[in-house]
């Protein structure tokens, strides 16, 4: 009895995943609505009676319910990158030669995919089971949002045919234009704010607490790229075949080219087909073909190598300029804004767009009145690029930049080369105090969980900060009184705040905020002075010394190291017991063994990946560079170096060894 159980369940489960399978993923339906609520609800009452065959697989896992208070941050195994950007042909050329430069070999191939336009995805399985969904967050981590992503039907919670065992799918989350128009059309009708636009409302419904909701949008998801280090084929198009013979939905839009030619052909092509598809691109990704070379081409500190992303020239419209704004940054920088009559731009209505600097709106001569375009590229702010002088009106008079703090009303100052012009008020000027306190607390530098950037303003106001060391003094009962603020809001800011001390070195020094330290700055200066004392004591010559380190960013850091503000604000975060150190667990796995040593990584290896290789070199205080010159000290060869580069080597007689030779070097 019960196995006849069992296997109806399962024949169940199975018939309703071919039925989702054909209906979200091949848009094919082969049931109707009715019969597979039917079913459904037969497989749902089968499992409520039998919960000892409870499957997180089950297409009943679908329907959502589950609330999600605070969701979890995962990191990433593997870092999801962004992607570098090409506008021209010219650009696309420049790419391949550097990549072909790079690789030692013109026996290039290529694979162009459209670019899909919504919030990025990391699915991780393992045999054959969904078992995490992660977004991208800053790259490095981002939000466990699996039971949210469970509701989505085209993503399988169960695999079909020939999988790996464990390895991690990337997509991006859409909301196809026409399920978009209906959720607006039921918002306007219920008197509600319509969603701006496509992309901005897929990811937000990612974040929504109650999955049941999440069900009830029309979102799917569109795959790009499995990583694994056990991939059984050889070319990326291979990869994306066979994750579409597995379960997941990959567009049919791709195309292997042989030249950048051809690659030309695929995005004159979709530049004007875009129009008719039921969902948003706003580019295409060109990726190289060939896994091996990709590995070759390996990363930058910000984007894979062996992929460029082509941008669709933006679209543009005409509006008037209201009236030009002046806005104060942390850094006290000024970015002039122009407020624009509303105008319906890509699929949002703009209202404001940046002007940059004095010497822009000079240079387009943008005057208050004047008919602008207005354009919106990759960024999400749009920018104004020209202006129509056939529309300005005659009394119409050049704009006369801002002279004073729109804040404070000090006199603004610009240095010389410097764009912009800068409010010198630094600890008296508002808007730079609570900047430089939101930007302490952000996700990427403290990620104080419970304290927003509004709630900043709301503690300035009230005298309670002053900057950011004084988050650490405050006190539950300081906050409860305060408006909005409930004891448990006040509680868990406290915990966020207490929490915060123990953020890794590299990311307080990036949250001090130090001008032109940003993420990757704070990471090279934390790896290298190892402590905050270390940096503060260094000389010019010494920081500009540093790899990357440049002339600019040495002096921003001596005239913050040389203020007497900053060291009695970082003496009382030593106080509060903020980690301005390297860890220990971090030196333990540093050393000096390769230093001066610059290495070229080349082929596949058996003992560690080429990434934990990479990693090994720079732990141990050598550099890894991408192509072989002169400085080369070592190349660290695996299987399957590419020939060209093996002879460059030879000819300028650097040391080739092998992983071995490698790992005995280290010991
Ligand atoms: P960006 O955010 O502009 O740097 O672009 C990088 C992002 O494009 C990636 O993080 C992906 O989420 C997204 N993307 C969309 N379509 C693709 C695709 N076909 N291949 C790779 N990335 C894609
Ligand atoms: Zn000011």
């Amino acid at each position: 009895m019960s196995e006849k159980i069992e296997e109806k369940i399962h024949l169940l489960r199975e018939e309703l995943r071919q039925h989702n399978y054909n209906y979200y993923v091949l848009d094919n339906a082969t049931i109707s609505d009715y019969d597979f609520d039917i079913k459904l609800k037969e497989l749902q009452t089968l499992e409520e009676q039998f919960p000892q065959y409870f499957d997180a697989s089950s297409p009943t896992q679908r329907v959502g319910g589950e609330i999600t208070k605070n969701f979890k941050t995962v990191t990433h195994k593997s870092r999801m990158y962004s992607l570098d950007n090409s506008y021209s042909i010219q650009d696309l050329q420049d790419w391949e030669k550097r990549i072909q430069k790079n690789i030692g070999s013109t026996n290039t191939e290529y694979t162009c995919e459209l670019k899909y336009d919504g919030a990025s995805i990391n699915l991780t399985y393992s045999d054959g089971k969904l078992i995490s969904a992660v977004t991208r967050g800053d790259g490095f981590q981002g939000d466990d949002v699996t039971t949210n992503i469970k509701t989505i039907k085209s993503i399988p919670l169960q695999l079909k045919g020939d999988f790996i065992d464990e390895f991690q799918i990337r997509g991006e989350i859409i909301l196809p234009l026409d399920g978009f128009n209906k959720m607006n059309q039921k918002r306007v009708e219920n008197g509600e704010e319509p969603y701006k636009n496509p992309r901005n409302t897929a990811s937000g419904s990612l974040k929504l607490q109650d999955s049941a909701e999440v069900a009830q949008r029309p979102l799917d998801c569109l795959l790009y790229h499995i990583v694994s280090d056990k991939l059984p084929f050889k070319s990326h198009y291979e990869t994306l075949e066979n994750a579409r013979k597995i379960g997941f939905k990959v567009p049919k839009a791709i195309k292997v080219c042989q030249s950048v030619n051809e690659v030309f052909e695929f995005i004159n092509y979709w530049d004007k087909e875009r129009h008719n598809l039921p969902y948003e691109t706003d580019g295409i990704v060109v990726k190289v073909n060939n896994l091996q070379q990709q590995d070759e081409l390996g990363f930058t500190a910000k984007a894979p190598r062996w992929a460029i992303a082509y941008k669709f020239k933006a679209e543009q419209e005409s509006t008037i300029l209201n009236e030009i704004t002046y806005q104060v940054g942390r850094t006290g920088a000024i970015t002039p804004v122009a407020n624009l009559e509303p105008v319906q731009l890509a699929g949002t209505i703009v209202k404001r767009a940046s002007l940059h600097n004095a010497d822009q709106i000079a240079k387009l001569d943008i005057r208050e009145k004047d008919t602008v375009f207005v354009e919106k590229g990759g960024e999400i702010i749009p920018k104004v690029v020209g202006v129509n002088l056939n529309l300005r009106p005659v009394d119409s008079e050049p704009t006369i930049y801002a002279t004073h703090c729109p804040d404070c009303n000090t006199e603004l100052v610009r240095k010389e080369g410097d764009a912009k012009h800068y409010c010198p008020n630094e600890y008296g000027c508002p808007t730079q105090i609570t900047g430089r306190i939101q930007h302490f607390i952000s996700r990427k530098a403290m990620n104080i969980d419970g304290l927003g950037a509004e709630t900043v303003e709301l503690l300035y106001k009230e005298n309670l900060i002053r900057n950011y060391a004084d988050l650490y003094d405050l006190k539950v009962e300081q906050i409860i009184p305060l408006e909005r603020m409930a004891e448990k809001s006040a509680q868990n800011m406290i915990t966020g705040i207490e929490l915060s001390k123990q953020i890794p070195f590299e990311k307080v020094l990036f949250a001090l905020g130090i001008r032109f330290v940003g993420e990757t700055v704070a990471k090279k200066l934390a790896k290298h002075y190892k402590s905050i004392d270390n940096l503060m004591s260094a000389t010019f010559e010494d920081l500009n010394s540093v790899d990357e380190i440049g002339e600019r960013i040495a002096q921003s850091i001596i005239d913050f190291s040389n203020d007497l503000g900053n060291i009695h604000l970082i003496n009382r975060l030593k106080f509060y017991g903020l980690q301005l150190e390297l860890s220990e667990e971090v030196l333990g796995n540093q050393t000096e063994k390769l230093k001066g040593n610059i290495f070229v990584v080349s082929g596949v290896f058996h003992q560690m990946s080429r990434n934990e290789l990479k990693k090994a070199i720079e732990d141990n205080g050598g550099k890894v560079s991408s192509s072989i010159s002169k400085k080369t000290s070592f190349v660290v060869a695996g299987d399957n170096m590419g020939p060209s580069k093996r002879e460059k080597a030879e000819k300028l007689e650097i040391k080739i060894i092998n992983e071995q030779d490698f790992i005995n070097l280290l010991n």
